[in-house]
Protein backbone atom coordinates (compact mmCIF):
# COMPACT_ATOMS: atom_id res chain seq x y z
CA UNK A 1 0.00 0.00 0.00
CA UNK A 2 2.90 2.43 0.84
CA UNK A 3 4.54 1.79 -1.83
CA UNK A 4 1.56 2.66 -4.29
CA UNK A 5 1.22 5.79 -2.19
CA UNK A 6 4.79 6.55 -3.04
CA UNK A 7 4.56 5.45 -6.59
CA UNK A 8 0.99 8.02 -6.94
CA UNK A 9 2.85 10.83 -5.48
CA UNK A 10 6.17 10.35 -7.85
CA UNK A 11 3.67 9.84 -10.84
CA UNK A 12 1.89 13.20 -10.15
CA UNK A 13 4.21 15.86 -8.72
CA UNK A 14 7.68 14.52 -8.76
CA UNK A 15 10.47 15.19 -10.92
CA UNK A 16 8.27 15.22 -14.18
CA UNK A 17 6.84 18.85 -12.90
CA UNK A 18 4.90 20.28 -15.76
CA UNK A 19 6.10 23.03 -17.54
CA UNK A 20 5.66 24.88 -20.55
CA UNK A 21 8.03 27.21 -22.03
CA UNK A 22 6.84 28.54 -25.09
CA UNK A 23 8.59 31.09 -27.41
CA UNK A 24 6.34 34.34 -27.67
CA UNK A 25 5.61 37.36 -29.34
CA UNK A 26 3.55 40.05 -27.13
CA UNK A 27 1.28 42.30 -29.35
CA UNK A 28 0.80 45.67 -29.14
CA UNK A 29 -0.90 48.21 -30.62
CA UNK A 30 2.37 49.16 -32.36
CA UNK A 31 4.65 46.53 -33.04
CA UNK A 32 5.40 43.91 -30.96
CA UNK A 33 8.02 43.01 -28.04
CA UNK A 34 9.86 38.91 -28.04
CA UNK A 35 10.46 36.47 -25.10
CA UNK A 36 9.22 33.90 -23.55
CA UNK A 37 5.95 32.88 -21.92
CA UNK A 38 6.74 30.08 -19.06
CA UNK A 39 3.43 28.24 -17.61
CA UNK A 40 3.88 25.98 -14.33
CA UNK A 41 2.59 25.16 -10.78
CA UNK A 42 3.05 28.58 -9.37
CA UNK A 43 1.53 30.67 -12.31
CA UNK A 44 2.65 32.20 -15.66
CA UNK A 45 5.75 34.74 -16.02
CA UNK A 46 6.18 36.72 -19.52
CA UNK A 47 9.52 37.48 -19.83
CA UNK A 48 10.56 39.94 -22.91
CA UNK A 49 13.05 42.21 -24.45
CA UNK A 50 10.52 45.08 -23.22
CA UNK A 51 11.33 45.23 -19.45
CA UNK A 52 8.29 47.23 -19.11
CA UNK A 53 6.30 44.04 -20.13
CA UNK A 54 8.00 41.23 -18.81
CA UNK A 55 5.03 40.21 -15.68
CA UNK A 56 4.44 37.30 -13.41
CA UNK A 57 1.33 36.28 -12.39
CA UNK A 58 0.25 33.62 -9.75
CA UNK A 59 -2.90 32.14 -11.18
CA UNK A 60 -4.93 33.63 -8.53
CA UNK A 61 -3.72 36.92 -10.32
CA UNK A 62 -4.96 36.25 -13.54
CA UNK A 63 -8.99 36.89 -14.16
CA UNK A 64 -9.05 35.13 -16.94
CA UNK A 65 -7.04 32.73 -18.71
CA UNK A 66 -8.01 32.45 -22.52
CA UNK A 67 -6.68 29.83 -25.12
CA UNK A 68 -6.99 31.90 -28.67
CA UNK A 69 -5.98 29.09 -31.14
CA UNK A 70 -2.75 27.11 -31.30
CA UNK A 71 -1.03 30.26 -31.57
CA UNK A 72 -2.49 32.45 -29.78
CA UNK A 73 -2.78 33.18 -25.65
CA UNK A 74 -4.68 35.77 -23.93
CA UNK A 75 -4.18 36.62 -20.50
CA UNK A 76 -6.76 39.29 -19.04
CA UNK A 77 -5.25 40.86 -15.53
CA UNK A 78 -6.74 42.42 -12.82
CA UNK A 79 -4.09 45.65 -13.69
CA UNK A 80 -5.67 48.63 -15.08
CA UNK A 81 -4.68 49.99 -18.04
CA UNK A 82 -4.57 54.02 -17.42
CA UNK A 83 -5.47 56.73 -19.08
CA UNK A 84 -5.78 55.89 -23.06
CA UNK A 85 -6.65 52.50 -21.87
CA UNK A 86 -9.72 53.88 -20.16
CA UNK A 87 -8.77 52.07 -16.66
CA UNK A 88 -10.53 49.02 -18.23
CA UNK A 89 -8.39 45.83 -17.12
CA UNK A 90 -5.33 45.06 -19.23
CA UNK A 91 -5.08 42.07 -21.60
CA UNK A 92 -1.58 40.53 -22.57
CA UNK A 93 -1.94 39.41 -26.69
CA UNK A 94 0.89 36.95 -26.92
CA UNK A 95 1.81 35.37 -29.91
CA UNK A 96 3.31 31.81 -29.66
CA UNK A 97 5.86 31.57 -32.26
CA UNK A 98 7.78 28.19 -31.12
CA UNK A 99 9.17 26.33 -28.32
CA UNK A 100 6.47 24.16 -26.15
CA UNK A 101 3.10 22.88 -28.25
CA UNK A 102 0.02 24.68 -26.84
CA UNK A 103 -2.11 21.21 -26.35
CA UNK A 104 -4.72 19.66 -24.52
CA UNK A 105 -2.76 19.14 -21.65
CA UNK A 106 -1.67 22.72 -21.03
CA UNK A 107 -5.32 23.14 -21.42
CA UNK A 108 -6.21 20.63 -18.62
CA UNK A 109 -3.23 22.16 -16.77
CA UNK A 110 -4.49 25.66 -16.55
CA UNK A 111 -7.80 24.48 -15.85
CA UNK A 112 -6.80 22.61 -13.33
CA UNK A 113 -5.08 25.37 -11.74
CA UNK A 114 -7.08 28.40 -12.56
CA UNK A 115 -9.30 28.98 -9.60
CA UNK A 116 -11.65 30.67 -12.39
CA UNK A 117 -13.29 29.35 -15.99
CA UNK A 118 -10.54 29.34 -18.48
CA UNK A 119 -12.18 30.07 -22.05
CA UNK A 120 -10.56 28.16 -25.09
CA UNK A 121 -11.65 28.32 -28.72
CA UNK A 122 -9.53 25.95 -29.26
CA UNK A 123 -11.75 21.90 -29.09
CA UNK A 124 -9.50 19.55 -28.02
CA UNK A 125 -10.52 16.03 -29.17
CA UNK A 126 -10.95 13.38 -26.38
CA UNK A 127 -11.18 15.29 -23.14
CA UNK A 128 -9.94 13.44 -20.03
CA UNK A 129 -10.84 13.45 -16.95
CA UNK A 130 -10.82 12.07 -13.13
CA UNK A 131 -14.11 10.43 -14.53
CA UNK A 132 -13.63 7.01 -16.69
CA UNK A 133 -16.67 8.31 -18.93
CA UNK A 134 -14.84 11.65 -19.08
CA UNK A 135 -15.41 12.44 -22.35
CA UNK A 136 -18.30 10.17 -23.54
CA UNK A 137 -20.44 12.29 -26.06
CA UNK A 138 -24.02 12.45 -25.13
CA UNK A 139 -25.11 14.02 -27.79
CA UNK A 140 -24.25 16.00 -30.89
CA UNK A 141 -26.46 18.33 -32.71
CA UNK A 142 -25.93 20.78 -35.82
CA UNK A 143 -26.54 24.09 -34.78
CA UNK A 144 -26.81 27.62 -35.53
CA UNK A 145 -24.88 30.09 -33.03
CA UNK A 146 -27.04 33.17 -33.25
CA UNK A 147 -24.51 36.69 -32.93
CA UNK A 148 -25.89 40.28 -32.52
CA UNK A 149 -26.40 40.22 -36.67
CA UNK A 150 -26.93 36.67 -38.25
CA UNK A 151 -24.99 34.02 -37.02
CA UNK A 152 -22.94 31.16 -37.07
CA UNK A 153 -23.07 27.07 -38.00
CA UNK A 154 -21.76 24.07 -36.72
CA UNK A 155 -21.83 21.37 -34.18
CA UNK A 156 -22.75 21.23 -30.61
CA UNK A 157 -20.97 18.30 -29.24
CA UNK A 158 -22.56 17.65 -25.48
CA UNK A 159 -20.20 15.26 -23.52
CA UNK A 160 -20.44 14.49 -20.09
CA UNK A 161 -18.07 17.08 -18.42
CA UNK A 162 -17.98 19.47 -21.04
CA UNK A 163 -19.94 21.11 -24.09
CA UNK A 164 -17.97 21.99 -27.17
CA UNK A 165 -19.31 24.10 -30.11
CA UNK A 166 -17.02 23.31 -33.39
CA UNK A 167 -17.72 26.30 -35.35
CA UNK A 168 -17.26 26.07 -39.35
CA UNK A 169 -15.27 28.87 -38.45
CA UNK A 170 -12.66 27.52 -35.76
CA UNK A 171 -12.13 31.42 -34.60
CA UNK A 172 -15.69 31.03 -33.18
CA UNK A 173 -15.54 27.32 -31.43
CA UNK A 174 -16.00 27.26 -27.75
CA UNK A 175 -15.43 24.69 -25.11
CA UNK A 176 -17.10 25.04 -21.86
CA UNK A 177 -16.55 22.97 -18.85
CA UNK A 178 -19.84 22.41 -17.15
CA UNK A 179 -19.08 22.88 -13.97
CA UNK A 180 -18.04 26.41 -15.31
CA UNK A 181 -21.83 27.14 -16.62
CA UNK A 182 -23.70 30.36 -14.60
CA UNK A 183 -26.73 28.85 -16.22
CA UNK A 184 -28.54 27.20 -18.59
CA UNK A 185 -32.23 27.11 -20.68
CA UNK A 186 -33.86 25.49 -23.18
CA UNK A 187 -37.16 27.26 -23.91
CA UNK A 188 -37.92 24.22 -25.97
CA UNK A 189 -35.66 21.24 -27.38
CA UNK A 190 -34.55 23.66 -30.58
CA UNK A 191 -33.28 26.29 -28.21
CA UNK A 192 -30.44 26.16 -25.99
CA UNK A 193 -28.80 29.13 -24.02
CA UNK A 194 -25.37 28.90 -22.06
CA UNK A 195 -24.27 31.31 -19.52
CA UNK A 196 -20.89 31.89 -17.86
CA UNK A 197 -20.16 34.77 -15.56
CA UNK A 198 -18.77 36.39 -18.77
CA UNK A 199 -20.74 36.11 -21.77
CA UNK A 200 -23.52 34.17 -22.85
CA UNK A 201 -24.17 32.25 -26.08
CA UNK A 202 -27.47 31.12 -27.77
CA UNK A 203 -27.75 28.18 -30.38
CA UNK A 204 -30.90 27.26 -32.77
CA UNK A 205 -30.62 23.41 -32.46
CA UNK A 206 -31.42 21.87 -36.19
CA UNK A 207 -32.21 18.46 -34.34
CA UNK A 208 -33.49 18.34 -30.57
CA UNK A 209 -31.78 18.45 -27.69
CA UNK A 210 -32.19 14.54 -26.21
CA UNK A 211 -34.42 14.73 -22.88
CA UNK A 212 -31.47 12.69 -21.50
CA UNK A 213 -29.21 15.68 -22.36
CA UNK A 214 -31.01 18.21 -21.11
CA UNK A 215 -31.44 16.39 -17.73
CA UNK A 216 -27.78 15.91 -17.48
CA UNK A 217 -26.80 19.47 -18.47
CA UNK A 218 -29.09 20.49 -15.66
CA UNK A 219 -28.07 18.26 -12.88
CA UNK A 220 -24.64 19.40 -13.92
CA UNK A 221 -24.90 23.44 -13.36
CA UNK A 222 -27.95 23.41 -11.07
CA UNK A 223 -27.23 20.11 -8.89
CA UNK A 224 -23.41 19.71 -9.07
CA UNK A 225 -23.06 18.24 -5.57
CA UNK A 226 -25.66 15.54 -7.18
CA UNK A 227 -23.51 14.07 -9.64
CA UNK A 228 -21.84 11.57 -8.33
CA UNK A 229 -19.12 9.29 -10.35
CA UNK A 230 -21.45 6.31 -10.95
CA UNK A 231 -25.02 5.91 -11.66
CA UNK A 232 -26.91 9.71 -12.11
CA UNK A 233 -25.96 9.82 -16.42
CA UNK A 234 -29.00 8.85 -18.69
ZN1 LIG B 1 5.42 43.86 -25.02
ZN1 LIG C 1 -20.77 32.13 -33.80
Amino acid sequence: MMILLLALLVAQGGPSNPGWSFDVHHDHAWGACHGSLIVSESGIRLETSEPDHAREWSWADIQLFEIVSSTEIRIHSYESHGAFGLWRDRQFRIEITGGAALDEALYRFARERSPRPIRTRMVFDAPAGPRPDAGRTLQEIPARHDHALGGCEGTLRIAVDEIAYIAEDPNDSRVWRLDDLASFASTDPFDLRLSTRDDTFHFDLKLPLTEAAYAHIWRSVYRPGLQSYRGALP
